[in-house]
């Protein structure tokens, strides 16, 4: 029996997909085989690989002049990737956005190739919200405007897309596909597909065309944006399953109504689990309310000796993975568009009937 599950990711994925996939897999629409065992430039794949694509950009309303690539090397790799395609342009300088984990791995990477100016920081208050717009200091001249729109250790989102003059480059990895995104506004966005596309082993990046000239002379072929949209992600044997995979949950997104009806639900969503933590006496959000992330709740119990019981007691409801990271403790919910408005019903009625029994 399958069961709720809060994963930050590798995450949750649609049943429909996975039955479909289960279905598929012996016996790929009749060819005798699975899809995992044919050449990428074979007929079969190439119409799962452009099918892929066109669903991805009709949800999100991409224009013409952006590219789409299926990679490889996750978000991480784009942590190098962006710098590599972008300080060969005579501007080795970036200006990034610290907003917790992801942003500071990201800043990491590129200060290893270029200068790095921090405009913002929410470290004074243990990364717990989303920097306003008004206190910045933009370089004058920079290759790029890196943010994190959703960090998915700290749960916090921003509900603003920045105005900037540079570039605007977003790693969209956890919050990509949950609403409708003014894609005119971004030179590039970059999401590892293990939250809310599909399974890992592939990232997707939409990159406006006019970056692809910019790349350093020296950057790894791999990562090369250019040699990638010349082709069509297929310069070496792309991660064939996943593709297809994500593919999958872009059809299933469709049938759901897109970005919109996830957007929608993700407000419920988050909305019951928030309505919950402010009405508790026992549980709590430690994220500003303006900058709560729609995908990731992180939440602490008032006292922490029952952290161990709670997630045990959670298991054997049938609630998995609510364990918060590593590096920050307390619980997280991932609620990611797989993740059904019934996890989170099931998830608010144990927490309050843990409350009752303990406090
Ligand atoms: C998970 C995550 C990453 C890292 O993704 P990988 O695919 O493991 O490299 C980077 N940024 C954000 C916002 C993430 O949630």
């Amino acid at each position: 029996m399958r069961k709720f599950n809060f994963c930050a990711g590798p995450a949750a994925l649609p049943e429909p997909v996975l039955l479909q996939a289960q279905q598929e897999l012996l016996d790929w629409g009749g060819r005798g085989c699975s899809v995992m065992e044919v050449s990428h430039r074979s007929p079969e794949f190439t119409e799962v690989a452009e099918r892929a694509e066109q669903d991805f950009r009709d949800l999100l309303s991409i224009p013409a002049h952006y590219k789409v690539l299926f990679v490889q090397g996750g978000a991480t790799g784009q942590f190098s990737a962006i710098p590599w395609n972008l300080f060969g342009g005579g501007v080795k300088r970036a200006d990034y956005i610290h907003t917790g984990q992801w942003a500071g791995k990201a800043i990491k990477e590129a200060s290893r190739y270029g200068e790095v100016n921090v405009v913002a920081s929410s470290e004074d208050r243990n990364f717990s919200y989303a920097p306003a717009a008004d206190a910045w200091q933009e370089s004058d001249r920079s290759a790029y405007f890196h943010y994190t729109p959703n960090e998915t250790i700290g749960g916090v989102e921003f509900n603003y897309v920045p105005e900037v003059k540079a570039p605007l480059v977003a790693d969209m990895s956890s919050n990509i596909l949950s609403k409708a995104i003014p894609i005119e506004k971004f030179g590039m966005i970059y999401a590892g597909a293990q939250k809310n596309i599909g399974p890992s082993g592939i990232a997707v990046v939409i990159v406006r065309e006019d970056l692809l000239d910019r790349a350093m002379s020296d950057i790894p072929r791999s990562l090369n944006w250019k040699i990638a949209a010349e082709a069509g992600s297929m310069d070496n044997t792309p991660p064939t399953f996943a593709w297809y995979l994500s593919g999958l949950v872009f059809q299933w997104l469709k049938a759901q109504g897109g970005v919109e009806a996830m957007y929608e639900q993700s407000l419920k969503k988050s909305g019951l689990l928030y309505e919950f933590l402010d009405r508790s006496d026992f549980f709590s959000s430690p994220v500003d309310p303006a900058s709560r992330s729609r995908m990731n709740v992180p939440f602490v119990l008032a006292d922490e000796q029952l952290d161990a019981r709670f997630l045990n007691e959670a298991e054997e409801t049938g609630l998995l993975n609510l364990k918060g990271h590593r590096s920050v403790g307390g619980m997280r919910a991932s609620l990611y568009n797989a993740v059904p408005l019934e996890a989170v019903e099931a998830l608010v009625a144990f927490m309050a009937d843990f409350e009752k029994r303990v406090a």
